[in-house]
């Protein structure tokens, strides 16, 4: 499996956060989980990181142009 990534643009966010991490998966589920919980407010727990896990996208989809936000899962 390639690069993934999470994409905080994707999301909707009080901070409109604007992030975004690619890496492997895993380095980049855990980066995540981390910058959700300093940032966003969420509790770094595993079902946060199987949530995060759940909506990574290849990182080829990335696009340097907005994104239209929609709720976090879960
Ligand atoms: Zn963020």
């Amino acid at each position: 499996m390639g690069r993934v990534m999470a994409d905080c643009r994707r999301f909707e966010s009080e901070s409109r956060c604007s992030l975004t991490i690619i890496g492997e998966e895993d380095e980049v589920v855990r980066a995540a989980a981390q910058h959700a919980a300093d940032v966003h407010g969420h509790e770094n727990t595993p079902d946060l990181a199987e949530q995060i896990r759940a909506t990574l996208e290849p990182a080829t989809s990335y696009t340097p142009n907005e994104r239209v936000a929609e709720p976090f899962p879960g």
